[in-house]
This record gives structure tokens, sequence and C-alpha cells, in this order.
């Protein structure tokens, strides 16, 4: 393919991206307290009270987006991805000043990035759409992680099942590697979560990480496992004494790992092959 035209194809994915991004901040920001709201009202139901009043709706659409201090409503102009926040807003609030996170115009770039990445990297094919997913949704994860310490069963699933349906014609994987992947993917820090239990008595990750490894071994096939694992344990242990060591951040803090798995599987969609036929030469 000209390599012009691929260029095209990534710059429309790249904006195609920035957009798509602006949307994650937004789940980002409200799924997780959509779920508290939920929990709240089920509690409120098994103790036979009357479900708490919603004052407001929450959905991923509904209200539209304000401004946290002020109440000041975002204005179309100001809900451009990244030029509002860099040349409109300045990073500023223009009802009250008030400074706006530097993670909303980080993310649209990563998503605007990433997206440009896979349209370069795959070409017009399945597999980019697929990809644009795939990494859509594990950004969307590692940003709750991070936040909320939870990966929502409401991305995780579905991640998995599409990945599952996605390799019925074997695009990223076969399609019994896929379903071997993800039962693995589950078991194997399924295990690791015991055996840590059992061992300190604590509980060293959550079942959303179980669910998010399934998800990554039902996409790319479960010959990309152990790359993901080793991956995200590394970067995870890296930073994990980084942290503890520069910050003084508690030895017994949690630290989300859905991140390093997010990024190990993001990793191992673009170079996963590379790496291990590299390790598999080096062993034998
Ligand atoms: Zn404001």
């Amino acid at each position: 393919m000209l390599l012009e035209s691929l260029g095209g194809l990534a710059a429309m994915a790249g904006l195609l991206g920035l957009c798509v991004g602006s949307f994650l901040n937004v789940v980002i920001h409200r799924l997780p307290k959509i779920m508290e709201k939920e929990w709240h009202a089920q509690c409120a139901e098994l103790r036979g009270e009357a479900a708490p009043s919603t004052e407001e709706t929450l959905s991923l659409s509904t209200p539209r987006s304000r401004c946290p201090s002020c109440g000041h409503q975002i204005t179309a102009v100001e809900n451009i991805p990244l030029i509002s926040y860099l040349f409109i807003l300045r990073g500023k609030c223009s009802g009250c000043r008030t400074p706006i996170s530097l993670r909303y115009p980080v993310i649209e770039a990563i998503t605007g990035l990433i997206s440009a990445y896979i349209a370069w990297h795959f070409g017009p094919t399945l597999q980019a759409a697929g990809a644009l997913a795939l990494v859509w949704a594990l950004i969307t994860l590692a940003a709750i992680d991070l936040d909320t310490q939870l990966l929502p069963d409401s991305i995780t699933l579905p991640l998995l099942w599409l990945g599952l349906a996605i390799n019925l014609g074997g695009t990223f994987s076969d399609l019994p590697s896929a379903v071997i992947g993800s039962m693995l993917g589950y078991l194997a820090l399924w295990s690791v979560f015991w055996l840590f239990k059992l061992a300190t008595g604590k509980e060293g990750m959550g079942y959303g990480d179980f669910k998010l490894l399934a998800a990554l071994g039902a996409w790319l096939g479960w010959q990309m496992l152990p790359a993901i694992i080793l991956l995200s344990s590394v970067v995870g242990a890296i930073v994990g004494i980084t942290l503890i060591v520069a910050t003084r951040h508690g030895r017994n803090v949690p630290i989300p790992f859905g991140p390093y798995l997010a990024a190990a599987g993001g990793i191992a969609l673009f170079w996963g092959e590379k790496i291990t036929q590299t390790y598999l030469g080096m062993i034998g």
C-alpha cells in the first residue's frame, strides 16, 4: 500500500482517537460514580428502605459536563479535544479559573496517538478495528483502576466476549488458543491470588485483574500470556519499588495491577509475536 495513503489513514485514526479519548474521560469519571450509586440503591433495597432519592440522573450521556468547582456548563467550543485545553481554556475553567486536571488532555492525546499508530501498524484491516476497540477499553480500565482500584465488570466481561468473537475468524489468534487463553488467563492470576493469600493472609490483587487477563488471553491467545505476565510484573515491580523508595508510599498501600496488565496487553498486541519468538529462541 502507498505510504501516503497509510499516513492519511493514520491521521484520520488519530483525529478519531482524540474524540474517543474525550468520551473515555467521561466514562473514566462517571462510571465509578454510577456503580457506587447502584450499590447504594441495592443496599437500601436489602435493608428494606426506600431507594435513595435520585436528585439527578447520572448516566454516560446526561447531564452535560460541568466544572466540578463552579458548575459552569462546558460549551461546545470548550469541548474540542486537546485544542480547547491548550488554546481556548489554557488549562483553566472559563467560569472560575480553577485549573483543569492535566489528566483530560493527556488521556485524549494518548488515545489519539495510539489510535494513529494502530492504523499505521495494521493498515485498513479488521485487525485495526479490533485493536482500536481493545486499546480504548484498556485505557479506560487502566485509568479507572488508578482512580478507584476497580476494574468494572461492565467493561472486562464484554471485552472478553468481544475477544472470543473477533477470533471466530482467527483475527488475532485461532479460536482454540483464544478460548484456552481466556481460561488460563483467569486461572493464572486466580492461583497467584490464592497462593499469596494462603502464604501472607493478604489479598494482593482483585478479581478484576483475573478477568482482565482472561480478556487479554481471549484477544491474543494463550501463547501471549507468559509475555504479558512477565512484562506487567517487571514494570509493576520497578514502579512499585520506585514509589516505595521515592515517596515512602507505604508498603501496605495497595498498588493497582490493572494499569500494568493493560500496558503489557497493549505491548503484546503490537510486538507480542516478536517478543515470544525472541524468548523462545533464547530458551532453545
Ligand atoms: Zn469553574
